[in-house]
């Protein structure tokens, strides 16, 4: 590799961490879909039928199991009576108390609707993967339960239904959807489901005219499936504590009653089995996504032909419950939780049908109402569908593999699978049907491990690679880093034949085990980086011998290597606090309260030169340190909005009453001070003040208006918007009087990004952002104050050492100064504003929990994709912030451009592999998903630190610097 420059480092770090991001789906989200199962359905004699001819499933999307069951006064009281609260869903309720069986459905993350309803309908839990790649439609196509069916009819919303509908043999699913704008977020969602209701009962109404329809209606193995969006869309809006959300559960169990009705007096022959549960719950910030359990719990109630009757225990409080269903008032009936995927074997066993083959789902047996022999040969089929998954993937892993391990639960004979079936129906022949269920509940158990055996079979090696990658990357980063900004690029590269034969057959190995292994396309990819990084690092062997010379050749006593080991201690420690806060916010407010006392190592002498900066700084520190302890789940609150947007304000115009001191004030040879009189540039910041104020205005009205359920006024909509795209356009509004001083300039990006904070503001992000200002602003005075201080010391201080960086003479023809160990510094406090600019406002949480509040401003109606984009551009906002304070601070001391931005990229990715080595492969599915998404953001964060670089420089470009000049 030749000595690559500025642009060929970023270029390589873009690459190799888009590819290295990549692995976490080929280690982790590998789909569990496969094919060529064999189809498995409980065998009846003939003229035995099935539990019910026919399956209704009501999905209430979001509703948590709680809100399902507790008591609540009447959402729209009409007298006093109303007040006394009551179950909001008597006719469900009715249903766990006498007739059927009731649980709690457990669902896995994420918690969203796609992977809810995959996981109720065909059994599976699909990999997160499938969610990034398609949003309504299926990847890869997978068995469900309406496959099964001889025919589905379903209704509800166009995101859900057609993923079933596509999958199945063509004709089989008949879907009915609303279109998509029907779906607005300001109205009252419960229209959703009363849509489906009434399509329902003009779909039966309608078989009393048509022959054909009441015919196909008839038939058995029919399901019919009910989506029931409206509790999601009115939890998202208005959280599932408000009237809307209760309101609609209500509406929700007043429809169900009348469909069952209906139903039932349709057929007429007892023989439909009804379930009815939700894909995911809801929390109480109006969102879903995570592993909170307000999310993950959500309520499950079959009844009908087939279906378990409750068991009662009248005098104490029946098995199954805890502290969730303490105040549901249900203590006499028997709770029975399942897994999310249970419902589908549940379903499939009710209808008749054969278990969808992708399914992993256990039949839950307490459901059931048939005897116990027709259990455990219902569970044995249940059983053979999810061992022959095991066959198939087990097969397929053979062929590919050199050396396959097997796994071991299943190695010889005795364990075989195939010996433990015979043993179960040997045990069923001869009516011991308890010691059949226990058999088969093991055997489902060891299969379902097996299965993961199988998914995870790869990553021992996997993550080994990665992991040099990581390590190779970090190398080969600082290598370049010495290389190009210590040494400047003046050192050799020295290739030895050998060398290059090790490396190159190294990598010609790992090849040729990919080839015969058929490994995906990618493993290519992550084998070639770590080659080529070591080797390079190898080659330049001679560079980092005398770039240590250069960096530690003053470290000469004992005592100066020990103030540098606990240098070394304290960055680690910080790094492990910067990961730490990945998981508990709090840790930033240790790290904010540790720098506001960063000056006094500088000693009194620099704390009273430099009185006021290091004031503001402790002020600005400790006030940031206050947002982590912040709930990052945010509630709306104006007063909050509009004192940030006042402040704002406040600071745009004490700027503009003191710019020509201030500006002087701070001024260095260089800066220009004169168009400070100008009249346009300070109109323009007039304007840009302006914008802030009419902002503040508009969002209190629309903030009021949201809340109280009149919509978005097209004129709030209209003025938000346009103060959004005038505010962005006005820094090049500015070029007409360009002011070079770096505070103006600071001042203008400040000012252009105000009025977005206040309109995407929730509560207290807009004070975040004035406080995240005013530290980085301080930051970059203080560290040029620390820059000169320590390396041209006044007479004055003779007592202490002198301690200007050392660059060999050889070396210093280059117009940039060399980088020392005191930048290392420099790029750790980077690092840390950079990861507090994402985790002071918010965290992983708030993220995946999506919430609108703040976008439903400029875009009332629900549009994952639009909004989304609101949203991120609300969360790079303070990025850019940082990035135009790091070019600006690159410049005044005086290293070369980008330099500090390279470092940052090489220390950067001690995050990434300190989250790579966390990440769970067992455990709750939170956890692992947890630990992937913190991966995930650190790995971006270094492609973001490059992508900030090329911001930087449009930020700073033209801003003058006389080098050299500077005052000292
Ligand atoms: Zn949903």
């Amino acid at each position: 590799m030749a000595r690559v420059n500025r642009s060929g480092f970023l270029a390589i770090a873009v690459a190799f961490h888009l590819v290295y991001i990549w692995s976490i789906f080929d280690i982790y989200f590998v789909s569990p879909v496969v094919s060529g199962m064999r189809e498995f359905r409980v065998e009846r004699p003939e003229g035995v039928e099935a539990p019910a001819k026919r399956l209704m499933l009501f999905v209430g999307d979001g509703l948590r199991a709680d809100k399902a069951f507790q008591s609540f006064p009447e959402p729209h009281p009409k007298s006093e009576a109303d007040l006394v609260p009551r179950p909001l869903a008597p006719f469900l309720r009715s249903r766990v108390l006498e007739h059927g069986t009731f649980g709690v459905s457990h669902t896995r993350v994420p918690t969203e609707s796609r992977p809810g309803h995959v996981a109720l309908i065909a059994g599976l839990y699909e990999d997160v993967s499938a969610v990034t790649t398609g949003w309504k439609l299926n990847p890869v196509n997978f068995d469900s339960v309406f496959n099964r069916s001889r025919h589905t009819w379903s209704w509800g919303s166009p995101d859900i239904l057609p993923m079933f509908q596509l999958g199945a043999v063509p004709g089989r699913v008949d879907a009915f959807t609303y279109a998509a704008e029907d779906e607005d977020y300001s109205q009252d969602a419960v229209q959703l489901d009363i849509w489906v209701f009434d399509r329902v009962k003009a779909l039966f109404a309608e078989a009393a005219r048509n022959a054909t329809l009441d015919a196909a209606l008839r038939q058995d193995k029919s399901v019919f499936f009910l989506h029931l969006l409206g509790l999601d869309t009115n939890g998202h809006a208005y959280r599932p504590y408000s009237i809307e959300y209760l309101n609609n559960i209500k509406v929700v169990d007043e429809g169900i009653k009348e469909i069952t009705k209906i139903v039932d007096d349709f057929y007429n022959d007892g023989k439909t089995a009804y379930v009815f549960t939700a894909d995911h719950g809801m929390s109480d910030w109006g969102s879903h996504g995570d592993g909170h359990p307000d999310n993950t719990r959500t309520p499950l109630v079959a009844w009908g032909s087939g279906v378990a009757k409750p068991v009662i225990t009248p005098d104490s409080v029946a098995p199954g419950h805890d502290d969730l269903s303490a105040d549901w008032g249900l203590d006499h009936i028997q709770r029975h939780d399942v897994a999310q995927a249970d419902v589908a074997a549940l379903m499939a066993y009710l209808a008749g049908l054969e278990f969808p083959v992708n399914s992993v789902g256990e039949l839950p047996l307490s459901f059931l109402s048939g005897d116990i022999a027709a259990k455990s040969e219902a569970f044995l089929a249940n059983a053979r569908g999810i061992l022959d998954m095991y066959r198939i993937k087990e097969e397929l892993k053979k062929k590919t593999e050199l050396r396959y391990r097997p796994f071991k639960a299943f190695d010889d004979y005795e364990h075989s699978v195939e010996h433990r079936l015979a043993a179960i129906k040997g045990l069923i022949e001869a009516g011991k049907n308890e010691e059949a269920i226990e058999e088969t509940a093991a055997l489902v158990k060891v299969g379902l491990e097996g299965l993961r055996y199988l998914q995870t079979y790869d990553w021992l090696f996997l993550r080994a690679l990665i992991t040099i990658g990581y390590l190779g990357w970090i190398a080969f980063a600082l290598t370049t880093v010495i290389d190009l900004h210590v040494l400047h690029g003046k050192s050799q590269t020295s290739r030895t034949l050998t060398g290059s034969l090790v490396f190159s057959s190294v990598l010609v190995l790992l090849y040729s085990s990919f080839v015969i292994s058929k490994s995906p396309l990618t493993y290519y990819a992550y084998a070639v980086f770590p080659v080529a990084f070591w080797e390079e690092v190898y080659a330049r062997r001679h560079a980092l011998t005398e770039g240590r010379k250069v960096l530690f050749g003053n470290i000469t006593s004992a005592r100066e290597l020990v103030v540098l080991l606990l240098k070394a201690a304290t960055f680690v420690g910080l790094i492990e606090c910067l990961a730490l806060g990945y998981i508990y916010r709090e840790f930033f407010s240790v790290v904010f309260v540790g720098a506001a006392f960063w000056p006094v190592f500088y000693g009194m002498g620099f704390l009273q030169e430099n009185r006021s900066l290091v004031g503001i700084w402790f002020a600005a520190c400790l006030t940031m340190s206050t947002f982590t302890l912040l709930p990052a789940m945010k509630i709306e609150d104006l007063n909050l909005i509009l004192s940030g947007g006042a402040l704002m304000a406040a600071i745009g115009i004490i700027y503009l009453a003191f710019e020509k001191r201030l500006l002087a004030k701070s001024g260095l040879a260089g800066d220009s001070t004169a168009p400070a009189d100008n009249a346009l540039s300070r109109s323009l910041v007039g304007v840009q003040i302006g914008f802030i104020v009419l902002a503040m205005a508009v969002t209190r009205s629309s903030v009021i208006s949201l809340q109280a359920k009149e919509g978005l006024p097209k004129g709030n909509q209209i003025v938000g918007w346009s103060i959004l795209v005038l505010s962005l356009c006005m820094p090049f509004a500015h070029r007409l009087q360009p002011n070079n001083h770096y505070l103006h300039r600071l001042m203008v990006i400040f000012l252009t990004f105000a009025p977005l904070f206040v309109i995407l503001t929730i509560s207290y992000e807009g004070l975040f952002y004035l406080g995240f200002s005013v530290t980085l602003i301080t930051w970059v005075r203080l560290e040029h104050a620390v820059y000169t201080f320590s390396s041209i010391p006044p007479q004055s201080r003779t007592t202490k050492t002198k301690r200007s960086p050392i660059v060999p003479t050889a070396l210093s023809s280059s117009p940039f100064r060399s980088l020392t160990l005191a930048d290392a510094r420099v790029s750790l406090f980077f690092l840390t504003l950079l990861q507090s600019a994402f985790f002071s406002t918010g965290n992983v949480a708030s993220v995946s929990s999506f919430s609108l509040d703040s976008v439903y401003r400029l875009i009332p109606i629900f549009d994952p994709f639009s909004q989304g984009a609101l949203l991120l551009l609300k969360l790079l906002i303070p990025f850019a912030l940082i990035s135009a304070n790091l070019g600006i601070l690159n410049k005044r001391l005086g290293v070369a451009p980008s330099a500090l931005f390279m470092l940052v990229m090489a220390i950067s990715d001690f995050l990434t592999l300190n989250f790579f080595w966390v990440v769970k492969d067992e455990g709750s599915w939170l956890e692992i998903g947890s630990t992937i998404s913190h991966f995930f953001i650190a790995s971006l964060l270094c492609i973001f630190v490059a992508a900030l670089e090329g911001v930087s420089e449009m930020f700073i470009e033209g801003l003058r610097w006389r080098m050299g000049m500077e005052q000292g």
